[in-house]
């Protein structure tokens, strides 16, 4: 596995004719989350490469960019077990050097969900994936379900900027007990810990709800924030889309996905589901 924290050496980078290129990019702190996109990227490509970055212009102000939790040397150790081809690992300097003044938006989709309450999230989020992609230049790069509103967003703006890669979705990687993995649920003291569980619940609820004929969605969402924060935990949103477009629908069908931001003390968590099994 090669180590790689510069931009000129990543893309002087020459992969063999024909090779296909997986990317994973991260802002590290791994979990098995991450790793199923690395073990999708290898099962498919000729080549994974991953990258580590903890992007500050998709955090907020008042957000966790100071403290988002950080190993190097465990992620390195974990990624080489799994046979990752390349680290990519740039500084915020290198990323961003005074004067950095390019910024790219994806109207529309960026002001909801997610987007409502943390500003210019999105905008980060675009920014630093368009510039990644010039970077490595993947022909697939393998993201979670988990972050399913920027999933969708990045693939409108790969197709609107006419670029060459695909985005690849993975199944959203789950605690024994249903809690979605994620870097943050370091944050959570045992209390909370169990308190989280209260997003994962919502949605089988929801599910199970569907099963019995209940599809009009303002109640599916009623029901799912109640047991939320019946919990103590906070909701931001609880919404159906559809899985295709991010629109709101009246009643649920067969692409419609309940998606959920909650804060459990004060860290904020997110989940999502397929209302209808597939
Ligand atoms: P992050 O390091 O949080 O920016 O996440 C990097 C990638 O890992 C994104 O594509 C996430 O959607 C994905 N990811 C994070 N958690 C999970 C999970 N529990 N299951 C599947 N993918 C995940």
């Amino acid at each position: 596995m090669k180590l790689i924290n510069t931009l000129a050496e990543m893309q002087a980078l020459k992969h063999p004719e024909g090779f296909k290129i997986g990317f994973v990019p991260t802002m590290g702190y791994l979990h098995e989350g991450h790793l199923s996109l690395v073990d999708a990227s290898k099962k498919d490509c000729d080549l994974t490469i991953v990258s580590i970055f903890v992007n500050p212009a998709q955090f907020g102000e008042n957000e966790d960019l100071d403290s988002y939790p950080r190993d190097m040397e465990r992620d390195l150790s974990l990624l080489k077990a799994r046979g990752v081809d390349y680290v990519f690992f740039p500084d915020a300097q290198m990323m961003y050097p005074n004067g950095y003044r390019t910024w790219v938006e994806v109207e529309g989709l960026s002001d909801i969900l997610c987007g409502a309450s943390r500003k210019g999230h999105f905008r980060g989020v675009c920014t630093v994936v368009l510039k990644l992609v010039n970077i490595v230049k993947p022909h697939f790069m393998y993201m979670g379900d988990k972050d399913y509103q920027q999933q969708s967003i990045l693939r409108i703006m790969l197709k609107d900027l006419n670029l060459d890669t695909t985005i690849v979705g993975c199944p959203i990687v789950r605690e024994q007990d249903g809690l979605a993995k994620s870097s943050r649920n370091v944050y959570l003291d045992p209390n909370n810990r169990q308190i989280a569980l209260c997003l994962y619940r919502a949605l089988i609820q929801a599910q199970k709800e569907v099963r019995s004929g209940i599809l009009v969605a303002e109640t599916l969402a009623e029901h799912a924030a109640a047991l939320i924060e019946s919990t103590g935990a906070r909701v931001d949103y609880v919404k159906i889309i559809d899985s295709r477009d991010l629109n709101f629908p009246n009643e649920v069908n067969e692409h419609s996905r309940m998606v959920i931001a909650a804060y459990v003390g004060k860290t904020r968590l997110i989940d999502n589901m397929l209302l209808v099994s597939p």
